[in-house]
């Protein structure tokens, strides 16, 4: 009877209008959630911002409305100013009245089917009360780990001792941080440059998420078991992790830059597990004086290396002008560097051996699911927690703690790649990929929260 009952409801072709922060970490996760839940009989409307706009015509089976988010204005600051709060506030102002706008006008419009609900980013926390005034149910999509919300919801922001300006002088500066242990003093100065916009920031989306009917986590549950319990202890409203989102289809279309597809062909001539894949995501930024120790420590290290330089990602360059002299000769065809990777692509082919990564929530899931172990140089908000998960608690990475310094690197990658701690990190994350397709499958933890979530949104 209950099977009955879902199969009455969805072919009522109800509606979902999605909403996704305007950055490639969010995107990807957003538009992949919306293609899962049209592949369960959901038609999809994304609301998205004139800032990164999502390019519609991969995506011939929904519908696109663009809102004048004015984000335009303050984007040339992303370079110089690592505050992300921010920006994060701009937009939850700026966007207001135009989304408001766009979600009233869409829910007049005349037609025979209904809108069952929104779901937008955590991180438009001011869409709950949009929501609220509509009368239409919020679901929410975090786009980080759960560990990740629990340490931002623990952390103490307002603390008169401020501990998030320390410096390697302070004696604390290597101790556990006493509210997340897990996490060390030295990584916290990472996550923001302003505490106090950062818990206002941390209140907001946790008070909004509390508020919303729901919330949708791109994770899975054996991967954060214990965190799990305590999210739905926190969190009154039901929780579903159905991730990682991108196993559900074969490669992803919501890429802003152009992915360099000719490296394809060149990972295929390269050794198995070679390959030193190097990529810091669509946001971080590093100095010049970064980028040439990275430099010499890939050509110092003799193994094979894939290359994600950013155009722009070097503050003060354009691309790779400050690369150190005679690096291209050193190279040769033992390394490329790209603008931009087929990056799910790049990890699931047999040459790669290692991930350095900036441990975004995207890229560390990406790497789990193909069991590829890590090389972990966070830069800012989650990142540093995430680092600290990989390498301490799942311990399938080596966190390079001490910047950006060549023969730190290069220590860094023997580890992974020589070291029989780099094999045991190798067993420790292959397992976990098996864990992955298990949760995927019919009957999976993953499999079964997507019945659960397509069964909630229907009862709207
Ligand atoms: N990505 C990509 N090509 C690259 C680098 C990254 O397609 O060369 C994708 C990656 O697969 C991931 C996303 O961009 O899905 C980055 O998200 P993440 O959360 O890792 O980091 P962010 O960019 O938000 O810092």
């Amino acid at each position: 009877h209950g099977n009955n009952v879902t199969d009455l409801r969805s072919t009522t072709h109800r509606r979902i209008i999605m909403f996704p922060l305007p950055f490639q970490g969010h995107i990807n996760p957003m538009l992949q959630l919306a293609n899962i839940l049209h592949t369960h009989g959901f038609k999809i409307t994304i609301i998205h911002a004139e800032y990164n706009s999502p390019n519609s015509s991969n995506y011939p089976h929904f519908t696109f409305y663009s809102i004048k988010d004015r984000f335009s204005e303050i984007a040339d600051q992303l370079a110089t100013n690592r505050d992300a709060t921010f920006f994060l506030k701009y937009l939850n102002e700026s966007c207001v009245h135009p989304f408001k706008n766009c979600l009233a006008g869409l829910l007049a419009e005349p037609g025979d089917e209904t809108v069952a609900c929104l779901i937008t980013d955590a991180g438009f926390y001011f869409t709950q009360a949009v929501a609220d005034e509509l009368k239409l149910p919020r679901i929410v999509l975090r786009t980080s780990s759960l560990g990740c919300v629990l340490a931002y919801d623990a952390l103490p922001w307002h603390s008169k001792k401020d501990c998030f300006h320390l410096s390697k002088e302070d004696s604390d500066y290597e101790a556990s941080v006493p509210e997340y242990p897990l996490l060390k003093f030295k990584e916290i100065v990472k996550i923001t440059t302003n505490p106090q916009g950062m818990g206002e920031f941390v209140t907001n989306i946790l008070d909004q998420m509390k508020a919303s009917s729901g919330i949708i986590w791109n994770t899975f549950k054996e991967l954060e078991e214990t965190d799990l319990q305590t999210i739905t202890q926190h969190f009154q409203v039901p929780s579903f992790t159905l991730g990682p989102f991108h196993k559900y289809f074969p490669a992803s279309s919501s890429s802003l830059i152009e992915q360099d597809r000719t490296i394809l062909s060149w990972l295929d001539k390269q050794p198995p597990k070679s390959v030193v894949y190097v990529s810091f995501g669509s946001v971080a930024h590093i100095t010049e004086s970064e980028f040439q120790e990275v430099a010499h420590a890939l050509a110092n290290i003799g193994l094979p290396f894939l290359w994600v330089v950013r155009p722009g990602m070097v503050i003060g360059s354009e691309w790779l002008e400050s690369l150190p002299e005679k690096f291209e000769e050193r190279m040769g065809d033992r390394g490329r560097i790209v603008k931009w990777s087929p990056q799910q692509e790049v990890l699931a082919h047999p040459a790669t051996g290692c991930f350095w990564t900036h441990n975004g929530w995207n890229s560390t899931l990406e790497s789990v699911c193909e069991g590829v172990p890590m090389i972990c140089s966070p830069c800012f908000v989650d990142q540093p927690v995430n680092a600290r998960y990989v390498s301490d608690a799942w311990k399938i990475g080596v966190f390079l703690e001490d910047g950006f310094e060549r023969v730190g690197i290069e220590t860094a990658i023997k580890r992974v790649m020589m070291d029989k701690e780099g094999e045991e990190m190798r067993e420790r994350i292959t397992c976990l990929k098996k864990t992955v397709n298990v949760s995927l499958d019919k009957g999976g933890s993953s499999f079964q929260s997507l019945n659960n979530l397509v069964d909630y949104i229907s009862s709207f």
